[in-house]
C-alpha cells in the first residue's frame, strides 16, 4: 500500500530528529494520509539509576491529534541507532494507550525488516 511506504520513509526521517542514541520516529495514518508525526525525546528528568527519562515517539505523535479521531488509525514506527535500522516494536505501555484510543494496526522496523501487527 503507497501511504505505507510513504509512511515508513517519513518515520525514518522523524526518527532522525530525535536527540537520542536510539532514535524512533513514529508516524499516524488515518483517513489514508498521515496526519501526525514524533519522535523519541528527552524530557530532563533521570531515573534513580540514572537512566535519562524520555518521551517515547509514539506519544510525541499523538500529542499532536484530535484523540478522538484515531479510531482505525495506523502507527507506523521506525528506531534506528548509529545509523542502523533496529527494533521498534512498541512498548507495553505505548501499546496500551493505542489501543485505548482505538489503533487498529502498528507497523514497526525490526533489524532486517518491517513487521505489521494488528492490536488486539
Ligand atoms: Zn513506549
Amino acid at each position: 500500500m503507497r501511504i505505507e511506504e510513504h509512511a515508513k520513509d517519513v518515520a525514518k526521517a522523524t526518527a532522525r530528529k530525535s536527540d537520542m542514541i536510539f532514535q524512533h520516529g513514529a508516524v499516524i495514518i488515518q483517513g489514508g494520509r498521515v496526519i501526525a508525526t514524533g519522535c523519541n525525546y528527552k524530557n530532563g528528568y533521570r531515573w534513580g539509576n540514572g537512566n535519562i527519562f524520555s518521551v517515547h515517539a509514539e506519544i510525541d505523535a499523538i500529542e499532536g491529534t484530535e484523540i478522538r479521531g484515531l479510531r482505525g488509525a495506523t502507527l507506523v514506527i521506525y528506531a534506528e541507532s548509529h545509523g542502523r535500522q533496529k527494533l521498534s516494536r512498541p512498548c507495553p505501555n505505548c501499546l496500551h494507550i493505542l489501543r485505548k484510543l482505538g489503533f487498529r494496526r502498528v507497523i514497526f522496523s525490526t533489524p532486517s525488516e518491517w513487521r505489521k501487527e494488528t492490536i488486539k
